[in-house]
């Protein structure tokens, strides 16, 4: 669908336009103040003239088809004005009002009976339920707040947000970057915020994409949008709101318990490079990163201050979000020191005030970071408000200068940060904005967006190609037992040591007498489980007996066992004993495959147990992994303080851990069109050099394709 006549249109017409105060005015106004030079057609059957310009009685006495239609009326009178819209020949439409899908079934008939009219007549339509479209460059506006001034108004973010009051609050603030596009998308009804991103991916205006976002309606095309503005260099940074986890899945695995829409969605999000943010001071420090000439190649930043207090502040909590800021090398630190006297720390946050002549230090500390290779980006610290009450008149012109001198020449991006977001000198931002530099605010904010552009602009890591091997795939396994959903423990290993993965040694045994051959042909002690496809989670029906030590544990064990599946009501169609090596040292963990039916297939790891569900600690991953993956999700966790030598404790395989989690991987991707979820919990890490080994595992298929 054609987006040209919606977002830049080159005439407007506005149904129910009036002199008096309402969106139809705001709209003919701000036509005229950012300087629209199409023609404009009030629609109105009461007045000849609106704001001096004809007025016509209807859409269809209108001397051209329009572009745009808006439409300043109340929402039962829309559907019928509509109806004349796309009977003249309009190409799109912009719908303000609300109480639609918003309001429930009657507003989403409403909007359904509109959405087929302009879908059919191929309009675009901008809500209903929405603030318009503001488009700057193009001198053209549909936006329901009026313009006032076109002082900076013009620049290169496009803004994409399903909230009105969102476009609002990030119009309010221009100081440091303009708009080259601002929708405000409503509900959504025909044109949707993936129609937008393609758009402004192709935009030669736009170079970085806000997005405000409460639903992604078309998953497949959206991440392919992401991909496509990645391959084009420009960040899509996103907002994603409604965090609380979905409900109403069914869910057979733990694992699929776990891995929410939110948390798959941050990570659809990481695999397809776009930069998420959690609020609008993080959104605008990131598209305020983004206006600087040059950005950073990585994510070691180096903040020089004045203050000892603030750098203290700044490196603790850099640390509890996990910055990257690399102290001075000692050959840095001893050049630094040469001219600035004494540094506290290790050099970053690099208090520069050493014996107190700043005008020499500051630069200096900036020459020293700025030669050395481990840093992609150097902030200075200073506060600076707009009419301040004290300080030194000079100062803020100063700083800039200061720190275009110290970045001419350098491929490295400068800052200025102020310790609060929000909070700037307006003639400084403007002066670093001449120079190519950027005004960053926030301690955690600001470092925050750098470090996320730093990300975005690290290279990813390659696809992992999955190693070949050729078993028995999960499809056959289910083809022989029609409508089978669940796989038990030990089909399951059985399927999974063909993708190389380690499982422990046992045997599927029905009756007490092969129970003890088994153990004794394992060895004692040993593991009693029932096994059956019907029985998902063993311990919770007192089916696990663990540490058999001889053949008289056993047979009590297995006497034990048999009397509680007795009693399972329904009984278990398949029930049978697995007599299984006991592994008794190594650290508990488990890992994970779930489906999301919107984002497909997702790698969860985390420390073994039930607390999991509670500490909600764990790393995730959208298939397929990349290079270097495994050893990212298993550093990233709690679990990794577990795995390293702990009170003489040794150090766990975590290669090999790494290795099974890779082959997990392939396992999933490999039966992809099959599988649901699949746990494997626990997975006992055995110190270094011993491997790891499966020793538990759950395969839960997908649910044959309705109809
Ligand atoms: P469930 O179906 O309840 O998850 P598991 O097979 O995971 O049953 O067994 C429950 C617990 O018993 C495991 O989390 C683990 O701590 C212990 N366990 C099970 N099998 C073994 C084994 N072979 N060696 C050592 N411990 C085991
Ligand atoms: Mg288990």
């Amino acid at each position: 669908m054609q987006l040209d006549p919606l977002v830049k249109p080159r005439s407007v017409a506005i149904v129910g336009a009036t002199d008096r105060p309402g969106p139809g005015r705001t709209i003919i106004e701000s036509l005229g103040a950012i300087g629209f030079t199409g023609p404009i057609y009030p629609v109105n059957p009461k007045y000849q003239t609106v704001l001096n310009l004809v007025c016509y009685p209807t859409l269809t006495d209108l001397p051209e088809a329009p572009d745009v239609v808006v439409f300043s009326i109340r929402n039962p009178l829309i559907p019928e004005q509509v109806r004349l819209a796309v009977k003249r020949g309009a190409r799109a439409a912009v719908i303000y009002d609300s109480g639609f899908a918003e309001l429930g079934e009657d507003g989403a008939r409403l909007q359904a009976e509109i959405a087929g009219m302009c879908r059919e007549a191929g309009m675009a339509v901008c809500g209903p339920n929405c603030m318009g479209i503001l488009n700057p460059p193009a001198r053209v506006t549909t936006y329901k707040q009026t313009v006032m001034n076109t002082t900076g108004l013009a620049g290169n973010v496009g803004i994409v947000s399903q909230s009105g009051s969102v476009c609002i609050a990030m119009l309010s603030d221009l100081r440091r970057f303009g708009i080259s596009l601002s929708v405000s998308a409503g509900n959504e009804a025909v044109t949707r915020t993936v129609d937008y991103l393609d758009y402004l991916i192709d935009d030669p205006a736009t170079s970085v994409i806000a997005t405000f976002t409460e639903t992604v309606r078309e998953p497949e095309r959206y991440v392919a949008a992401l991909d496509r503005a990645a391959a084009a260099g420009k960040p899509v940074v996103v907002l994603k709101v409604g965090r609380t986890e979905r409900t109403q899945r069914a869910i057979t695995s733990h694992t699929g318990g776990l891995a929410g829409e939110s948390r798959v969605f941050s990570e659809v999000l990481r695999a397809h490079r776009a930069i998420e943010v959690t609020d609008l001071d993080e959104m605008t420090e990131v598209l305020a990163v983004c206006q600087g000439r040059r950005w950073p190649r990585g994510r070691a930043i180096s903040v020089i201050t004045g203050s000892g207090g603030l750098a203290e502040m700044i490196l603790d909590n850099a640390t509890a979000v996990g910055l990257d800021l690399p102290p001075l090398a000692p050959a840095e630190r001893t050049e630094a020191e040469r001219v600035i006297g004494r540094i506290t720390g290790d050099g970053n946050p690099f208090d520069a005030w050493g014996n107190g002549n700043y005008a020499v230090n500051l630069p200096h500390a900036m020459s020293v970071v700025e030669q050395s290779e481990r840093i992609d980006a150097i902030v200075y610290c200073a506060d600076t408000g707009n009419e301040g009450h004290l300080g030194h008149p000079g100062r803020v012109l100063e700083n800039v200068k200061m720190l275009a001198e110290a970045a001419k020449g350098s491929g490295k991006p400068y800052y200025l940060m102020s310790s609060r977001p929000g909070l700037m000198n307006t003639q400084q931002a403007k002066a670093l904005r001449e120079a190519g530099l950027v005004q960053i605010g926030g301690t955690r904010q600001g470092l925050g967006a750098i470090d996320r552009v730093g990300r975005y602009m690290t290279a990813p890591k390659p696809l992992r190609q999955p190693a070949h091997r050729s078993q028995l795939p999960l499809g056959d396994l289910l083809a022989a037992k029609p409508g089978r959903r669940t796989v038990n423990e030990y089909d399951a290993k059985r399927l999974l040591a063909g993708f190389g993965l380690p499982v422990t040694r046992e045997h599927r045994v029905a009756t007490i007498d092969t129970a003890t051959q088994a153990a004794h042909t394992l060895g004692y002690p040993v593991v009693l489980k029932a096994v059956s496809d019907d029985i998902a989670h063993k311990t919770e029906l007192g089916l696990v007996a663990v540490g058999l030590k001889n053949d008289a544990d056993l047979s009590r064990a297995f006497a034990q066992l048999s009397e509680r599946i007795g009693r399972l009501d329904p009984r278990p169609s398949d029930a049978a004993f697995l007599v299984q090596e006991f592994v008794a040292d190594g650290v508990e963990v488990f890992a994970g495959v779930s489906r999301d039916p919107d984002f497909g297939l997702s790698l969860a790891f985390g420390m073994g147990g039930t607390a999991i569900e509670v500490t909600r600690d764990f790393a995730l991953r959208m298939l397929p992994l990349r290079e270097g993956d495994a050893e990212a999700m298993i550093a990233e966790t709690r679990a990794a303080a577990m795995l390293g030598s702990i009170r003489g404790r040794p150090a766990a395989d975590v290669e090999s851990l790494a290795a099974c989690l890779n082959a997990l991987a392939d396992f999933a991707q490999r039966n992809a069109d099959v599988l649901e979820e699949i746990d494997l919990n626990p997975i006992k890490a055995l110190p270094e050099g011993r491997g790891c080994v499966v020793v538990d595992a759950l395969i839960v298929a997908r649910a044959p394709a309705r109809g």
